[in-house]
């Protein structure tokens, strides 16, 4: 049998926007899931991400059921014991925070724990996985597994090679995806923003300048996107669906963009006031629990 090919016990590290997401997707897809995060408070905040998580799954799967869900629920196993989630996993999919420090120190503990078996995965959104291939000690086994937001239903998988990673790690991942619903897309050269968000980038910071230059409000720029496009959601809902914390440590390496810093810096005083988008009802709009947008949040007027 091909090398990383029987994918039974997944380890997720991180469990907020994106890291929840993963490893509910696949636990749905019969997968045992170690769900590990280092804050115990984020593993009690998990009721939560899986209620939103099931209100998606029921509006947008046609064979969601609610046993079925409880079922992948019963798959899934919190921990913030770093060696159970990882010491006999056939992979690891990493999703703690964009900050480079942080995983590649992270990657440095899983490294010495992970067994020779393990597929290991990065699910970074803007850092050059090679920044911290070697930290894992197994560079060749090492690629990226990225997932949009909303993974079950805009399920697209991107995997990267670092340049070291192996014929057989980029194989495997694109089992992984296939075996958990998700369209692998493989992006055969290293590029920060991978192929989606190579195209999505310019689009939301486009409609950053353009509310920080004082042309429109988010509410308007994304009624223009909606209209115009014929979709549900414009750049800023799509910020709110990100999430703050993390456009904020994406918009924190626009060094050469004043608007887009300053305009991180207002992100973030919404984020000190508990306000971070959708996943707890505010951002730009404001959402019910099941995550409907309710209307525009004010506070975001024309700047003058
Ligand atoms: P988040 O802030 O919502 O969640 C990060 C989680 O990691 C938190 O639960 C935190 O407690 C935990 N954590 C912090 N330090 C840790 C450590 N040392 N070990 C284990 N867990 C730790 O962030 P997010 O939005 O889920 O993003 C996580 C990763 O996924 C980032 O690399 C991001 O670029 C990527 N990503 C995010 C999105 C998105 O739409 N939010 C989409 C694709 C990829």
């Amino acid at each position: 049998m091909a090398r990383f090919a029987d994918f039974e016990t997944i380890a997720v590290l991180g469990t907020g926007v994106l890291g929840s997401q993963i490893v509910m997707q696949a636990a749905w897809h019969g997968k045992q899931v170690h769900a590990y995060d280092a804050f115990p408070e984020a593993l009690e905040g998990l009721g939560a991400r899986w209620d939103w998580i099931r209100e998606g799954y029921r509006e947008d799967l046609p064979d969601y059921t609610p046993e079925r869900f409880d079922e992948a629920l019963a798959r899934i196993h919190p921990t913030t014991d770093l060696t159970e989630a990882v010491g006999d996993a056939d992979l690891v999919i990493e999703a703690v925070p964009e900050r480079l420090e942080l995983k590649q120190e992270v990657w440095r503990q899983v490294g010495a724990l992970v067994p020779e078996k393990a597929l290991l995965a990065t699910n970074t959104s803007s850092l050059r996985p090679s920044l911290f291939a070697e930290d894992t000690g197994h560079p060749e086994r090492f690629v990226t597994l990225h997932y949009a937001n909303r993974i079950w239903k805009q399920n697209i998988a991107e995997i990267m090679t670092t340049g070291a990673s192996s014929e057989e790690a980029l194989a495997g991942a694109e089992r992984f995806a296939q075996q958990t619903g998700m369209e692998p897309v493989i992006a055969h050269k290293e590029v920060p923003g991978y192929v989606y968000n190579s195209m999505l980038g310019p689009l939301l910071w486009s409609a950053v300048e353009l509310y920080m230059s004082g042309v429109s409000t988010p509410e308007a720029i994304d009624r223009a996107w909606r209209t115009g496009w014929n979709t549900h959601r414009g750049p800023f809902q799509v910020m709110d669906t990100i999430g703050f914390r993390t456009v904020v440590a994406i918009l924190r390496s626009k060094t050469d963009r004043p608007a887009l810093l300053e305009f991180a810096d207002l992100l973030q005083e919404q984020i000190d006031r508990g306000h971070t988008g959708l996943a707890d009802g505010q951002g730009f709009h404001r959402y019910d629990a099941d995550g409907r947008r309710l209307g525009p949040v004010e506070t975001w007027t024309l700047r003058a």
